[in-house]
């Protein structure tokens, strides 16, 4: 088989990195154009076929796909995703090479978007091309590459809901090693309701020296009702937790590996919620609810004036985990504000946006799969973790019933989002060699 050395690899990287794809900036619209260009090419040079689909209001995608060797019409589909966007680069003067220049230096190479997520996306092309030229590849690798996921874009979300084909199993290959060497696999994602919620208790605000200690103030009433969704010593009442699946026992112990929440908190300067929340860090955030008031608003903050406001309004919402639904969940939570607020209080409750939790079976064929290839290359054993806000890509291949492998082999000290990002050397050609091995295991889903 005619594997790239890591040379070749780099220098083609290198063309990639130098492309700067930032689709956060329209200046750089050209350059997100160019960089689909040069994807799609390298698709076709692995021996497939790929082409730029330009979407409306957004910015290009690139589908393509390399066949098996046997005829694509007997093997299965893998679906592969990453992408060829990449944040802004300043503060440029932060930065120690320039940013869309890659560079090699003690055991890392140094480029924006290096981690985050094109070495990634070369690795899906280049196991494809490998298994295709010696004529080995068992599975039909689709590509579907996205060009806006640093700026949230639903492309790929619309995209995979409207592609009837469906497939066998999909990679999701943007991820990090939670600790180097480990490869990591996520196994669910936390769903969202989010709540506009107001209280009315009158017709007009009210003088509180008149009638200040006998009428319902609407401001009161909303806190005394919030009061009964938020958690009380890190946990949410338990009407929130109904139909919760428990983290299994491999989870827990992957987690137990892990280091605490002290710095992950320290990091953004957050002060932890209750004793036991550095301890809970990743059970809390991976696999329970968690509500949270983002806004409340009524009354007279600024002047200073005593009336007694008869209407209130916040936004409050709630991340749902592993197990729930949006109904059920939705419903105990009305509920319960309900119950809460005091009589005479009128609130309205509105579910204003949600999403489903996404969730991996552990048990999946597919997943099975590629922790054994990843872990043949890397050695030692695997790692399940979750994530506790949303992966659109990922919720919408979960929501079609593709198994999804949502893993990368990013380092989270890889300064992803910020100057000097980085990947380490080794990982160039250990990623090719793992996603390869996938691509053949994978070809027992036939
Ligand atoms: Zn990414």
């Amino acid at each position: 088989m005619s594997a790239r050395s890591y040379e070749e690899l780099r220098a083609q990287l290198g063309e990639l990195i130098s492309i700067p794809s930032v689709s956060a900036d329209p200046a750089h619209a050209d350059d997100v154009e160019q960089a689909a260009d040069w994807v799609a090419e390298a698709i076709r040079s692995a021996g497939g076929e790929a082409a730029v689909e330009a979407r409306d209001g957004g910015r290009p995608l690139v589908i393509g796909e390399v066949g098996a060797s046997n005829g694509a019409n007997g093997a299965p589909t893998v679906l592969v995703y990453a992408h060829f966007d990449v944040q802004p680069a300043d503060p440029l003067e932060l930065w120690d090479t320039p940013p869309f220049e890659l560079a090699e230096r003690e055991g890392w190479l140094y480029a924006r978007g290096v981690a985050d997520d094109k070495a990634q996306l070369l690795m899906l092309i280049e196991a494809a091309r490998q298994l295709s030229a010696a004529g080995e590849l068992p599975v039909n690798v689709r590509f579907a590459l996205d060009s806006e996921e640093e700026v949230g874009g639903q492309s790929i979300v619309e995209w995979v809901a409207g592609d009837e084909r469906g497939a066998d199993a999909a990679i999701v290959f943007d991820g990090d090693m939670f600790r180097r060497g480990v490869p990591t696999f996520n196994t669910a994602l936390r769903g969202l309701c989010y709540f506009h919620v107001t209280a009315r208790t009158g017709a007009r605000d009210l003088h509180s020296g008149l009638f200040g200690g006998v009428a319902l103030n609407a401001m009161h009433a909303l806190m005394q009702a919030l009061s009964a969704v938020t958690a009380k010593d890190g946990r949410v009442p338990d009407p929130l937790r109904v139909g919760l699946e428990p983290p299994t026992a491999e989870e827990r112990e992957g987690w137990a590996t892990l280091p605490d929440g002290a710095g992950p908190l320290a990091e953004v300067g957050a002060q932890p919620s209750d004793a036991q929340a550095l301890a809970e860090y990743y059970n809390r955030t991976w696999a329970e609810p968690s509500v949270d008031v983002h806004g409340i608003a009524g009354g007279s903050p600024d002047l200073v004036k005593t009336v007694l406001p008869v209407h209130a309004r916040a936004n409050v919402s709630i991340r749902i985990a592993a197990g729930q639904n949006v109904a059920d969940v939705s419903a105990a939570f009305e509920k319960l504000l309900r119950e809460a607020a005091p009589v005479g209080a009128e609130l309205g409750i509105e579910l204003v946006s949600s999403a489903e939790p996404g969730v991996i079976s552990p048990d999946a064929p597919a997943l099975a799969l590629a922790r054994e290839a990843f872990e043949s290359v890397f050695g030692g054993s695997s790692l399940l973790v979750r994530v506790g806000g949303s992966v659109p890509v990922v919720a919408s291949l979960a929501g079609r019933g593709i198994p999804t492998i949502s893993t990368g082999i990013a380092t989270t000290d890889a300064n992803a989002h910020s100057p000097n990002e980085r990947f380490p050397v080794e990982h160039l050609t250990l990623g090719v060699d793992a996603i390869r091995e996938t691509y053949r295991r994978l070809g027992q889903l036939g």
